[in-house]
């Protein structure tokens, strides 16, 4: 319930919610995405949809189907956007994309809504059945900032073709886009069981329950199993860390069902962390906030060294629970975090050591970073804002003349 939020804003925050939603009660709003569990996607959206349901915009959410040979061929353009990677696009892979596009067109019913939002480029292929009347969104959640430029042609043409375009932060944007661009961050939801309040012995089960040891420091990295999130160059970091202080590191992992390299990536990992007791390589299923959580309460220090990062909701996750974040400087990271105020950006492996060193070493420092990491989120991150900014481009792109 919308009115459960109002402990975290102020009411007239909530009341502005209504008011502009009140032109825009019994619209259809349609959002397409690729998984629905696992992921920062999945994740907004199964908080988002029910919050634009109850301020009366009529709101459904759909998931394409594919194949391994279609979702080996999305993440393989995931990857390419998020660097360039010299790597090309087979015309027998744009073939494949167009055929499961085509399948998808007609499974899912997009006529009868005012807007369609399609996120990330999996579903992108789903602009031609747009009709007259209606305004479509493209929501990109990837950081595009350094693309593959074949497969930024790829998803140009597609772009274009939409009513409006959203990306996290302007550095996403490039040039060539010709539509109506808007920049607005992705935010948590403080509601969700991954976020709400926990009782401290909860926390302790939990942790308890995985063999970590409550008596000393916990390092965490919470995130799917993707070599763009660094999870070696976290084990790396660790090692360096260990010599130091005697402490413990949490990989908390999952594959969502879009990735099919999530697994190849959780063996790698598994294999080279076997023999090190002090190193928790946990494969959880998408769906385990009560355990995720848990795990980024009870942690000292929550590290997120991504290569390359849309946003991360991870970091915003763990800096609601008042947790210091060391996290790579790319992308929506560096959004989040305010360096030396919240927690710490970094550049490598050893910066990475040095900024998890200096936190273990001096409590008041993580406590005083946990405090002003809340605030930041408070202000800027939450699901309330991103239901606002939503709203209004939902406002203007319906009832703006052109
Ligand atoms: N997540 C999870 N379990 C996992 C890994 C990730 O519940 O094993 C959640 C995480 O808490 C966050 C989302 O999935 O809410 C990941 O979003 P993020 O933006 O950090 O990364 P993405 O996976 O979208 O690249």
């Amino acid at each position: 319930m919308l009115d459960n939020y109002v402990r975290f804003l102020d009411e007239m925050s909530l009341r502005e919610l209504h008011l502009i939603s009140r032109d825009l009660r019994g619209i259809r709003v349609l959002h397409v995405n690729s998984t629905s569990k696992g992921g920062g996607v999945a994740e907004i959206l199964s908080s988002l949809v029910p919050l634009m349901n109850e301020l009366g915009v009529r709101t459904d959410w759909k998931v394409i189907e594919g194949d391994n040979k279609f979702f080996n061929f999305t993440k393989k353009l995931h990857n390419l956007l998020h660097y360039p990677y010299p790597d090309s696009i087979e015309s027998n892979e744009i073939v494949h994309y167009f055929k499961i596009t085509y399948y998808n067109s007609s499974r899912i019913d997009t006529e009868n809504y005012d807007v369609v939002f399609i996120h990330d480029p999996q579903p992108m292929g789903l602009i031609v059945k747009k009709v007259i009347g209606q305004k479509w969104i493209w929501r990109c959640h990837i950081d595009t900032s350094t693309p593959n430029p074949h497969a930024w042609r790829f998803i140009e043409n597609f772009i274009n073709a939409y009513d409006a375009c959203v990306f996290h932060i302007p550095e996403f944007v490039h040039e060539s886009i010709r539509i109506p661009t808007y920049i607005i961050p992705p935010s948590i939801d403080p509601l969700h069981p991954k976020n709400a309040e926990l009782l401290e012995s909860d926390v302790k089960a939990i942790l308890e329950k995985f063999g970590l040891d409550l008596e000393k420091p916990i390092i965490t990295q919470v995130s799917r199993f993707d070599k763009l999130k660094d999870p070696f160059g976290v084990v790396a970091a660790f090692k360096v860390v260990r010599k130091k202080y005697d402490c413990q590191l949490v990989l908390l992992g999952s594959c969502a069902s879009d990735d099919p390299e999530g697994e190849v990536v959780y063996k790698e990992l598994v294999s080279q962390t076997v023999d090190e007791k002090d190193i928790f390589v946990l494969n959880l299923p998408p769906d385990s906030h009560l355990e995720v959580n848990a795990v980024q309460r009870g942690s000292t220090v929550v590290v997120q060294k991504s290569i390359k990062e849309g946003f991360g909701l991870v970091v915003s996750e763990a800096m609601w629970k008042m947790k210091p974040v060391v996290g790579s400087n790319v992308g929506g990271i560096k959004e989040q975090i305010l360096d030396g105020i919240t927690g710490y950006l970094v550049n490598s492996v050893e910066g990475t050591a040095v900024r998890i060193r200096q936190l273990l070493s001096n409590p008041e420092l993580i406590k005083t970073m946990g405090i002003r990491a809340r605030e930041r989120v408070r202000h800027r991150f939450l699901i309330t804002r991103h239901l606002r900014d939503y709203l209004l481009m939902i406002k203007k792109l319906l009832f703006s003349s052109p």
